[in-house]
Order: C-alpha cells, then structure tokens, then sequence
C-alpha cells in the first residue's frame, strides 16, 4: 500500500517530511530540524514516530533529534561515517544498506560533498527519494565538506535514479536558483516552462516540491554539465562534465 507522505515548512527554509505507511502505522521523519515543528505536524496527522531518518549532521537537520525522541521514543538512524555529531543516534547506515520500513525497502545512499557522510534515503518500490541538501529543485548543495568532484559524483546518483522518482529535498531554495539557472541556461525552454510554474506556486505560498527526476533532468544545470549548452555557456567548450559542474557550482557561490 502506498506510503502516505506529509511535507510541512520549518525554520526560515527548511522542510520537514513525514512518512507513514498506513498499513503498520509506522511513521519516520526525515531528518528533525525543529521539535516544534515536527511535533505539531504528527499531532496534525495524528501519526505516532517511530523513527527519525538522518540525513546529515548539520544543525538545522539534527537540532530537534532530543526533544522528538524524548517526546515519541523514536529510534534514530543515521550515517555511519558522521554518527559522532548526530545527537541521540540509535542505529548507523552505510552506502548499499537495505533497511526495512514496515515492507517498504529503503535503499541507503551515499552522497558525499555537502557533508563528508551526507545519505539519501530511497524508498525504491514507492519511487520516493529524500535527498535533503544534496539536490535541490534547480540546485545543488553547498559543497562544504567533500571536493567538487565528490559531490558532481554524488549528484548525478541522484540524476541516475528513475524518472518518475520524487524527490523530497531539504530546502524551499527554487525561486532563487531559479534566478542563477537562467543565467547559465537561458535558452533552455523547460527551464524557462517551469520557471513560470515556480513562481506561480510561490506567489501562492505554495512549496515547489516535491520535484522528480525527469524535471530536474531537464532543468537543473547541475544534471546538465554533460550537455553542450552549459559547456558553452560556462566557457569550456572541452571541459569534462565533471568540469563543467565545478564551474557551475563556483559561480552559484558567488551569485548575487
Ligand atoms: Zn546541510
């Protein structure tokens, strides 16, 4: 039976998401990043936690882990490779792990550069991925920890899953890397399509997400380094794609 799927703003930026399978009435959050939030939202729901799904030990992905554990008794699993800075931590994961939840498999991920042990969680029978702050709608994560060419490696994962994917992403970021993407892909009439949808959404007070792969494929400059449009519009003509989303990535840094 399908999972039931509850995404809800918090913090200035941030999503949370919800994921109850309404079989067992197993619920997990991904990633906890305020208490308030993601307590308000499962009494909303009236769901019970069980789990919090970890995606990476930043502060606004982590900092609501004691008190929604503490609340609920949820089990807390996160990245093996950063368990030390993941407060209440219960269980660690690695890249190729199979966990179940509830008969769902989950596919773990390794997608490293935003953080060193940075995971996506792929919930691969429901066509469902929570990749966090490795791929945003028209973006990218930062690249704080790993090199250029671990997260160019690390995003095009993301780019390789199904089509039909949906991706649940950490961020409402799409409206300003919406602005950078024209810039670097102006002639690309999908980009330009959407663009007129994001903004629509947005004056709604709408969420842009989730996404999916097919339309990040299409639009996201960062799954479109291997394309002869961004080598040109990122002056290297005979740059590898790896190159080309170096490129891409740096000046994103230093947009204004
Ligand atoms: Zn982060």
């Amino acid at each position: 039976m399908a999972l039931d799927i509850y995404l809800f703003p918090c913090l200035s930026d941030n999503y949370g998401v919800l994921v109850h399978d309404p079989v067992s009435g197993r619920t997990a959050s991904i990633d906890a990043p305020e208490a308030s939030a993601v307590l308000g939202a499962l009494k909303e729901k009236g769901w019970t936690l069980s789990d919090i799904f970890t995606t990476h030990h930043h502060v606004d992905h982590v900092q609501g882990n004691l008190e929604v554990k503490a609340a609920t008794g949820a089990t807390i699993t996160g990245p093996a490779d950063e368990a030390d800075k993941i407060p209440g931590i219960d269980k660690t994961v690695r890249d190729g792990d199979v966990i179940d939840f509830a008969g769902h498999p989950v596919k773990i991920i390794a997608t490293p550069g935003h953080t060193l042990g940075h995971i996506v969680y792929y919930f691969e029978n429901d066509a469902v991925a929570f990749v966090a702050d490795t791929l945003f709608a028209l973006g990218c994560g930062r690249v704080f920890e790993g090199t250029l060419d671990q997260m160019y490696e690390s995003v095009s994962k993301v780019g390789a899953l199904p089509a039909e994917t949906q991706l649940y992403v950490g961020h409402e970021y799409t409206e300003s890397n919406l602005r950078f993407c024209l810039t670097v892909d102006p002639t690309n009439e999908a980009l330009i399509a959407r663009g007129g949808e994001i903004k629509a959404l947005r004056a709604a007070g709408k969420p842009t997400i989730p996404t999916n792969v097919a339309i990040e494929r299409a639009t996201n400059p960062y799954l479109r380094a291997d394309t002869p449009e961004l080598r040109a519009s990122m002056n290297l003509p005979n740059g590898t794609p790896a190159e080309v989303f170096a490129a891409i990535r740096l000046a994103k840094d230093v947009f204004k």
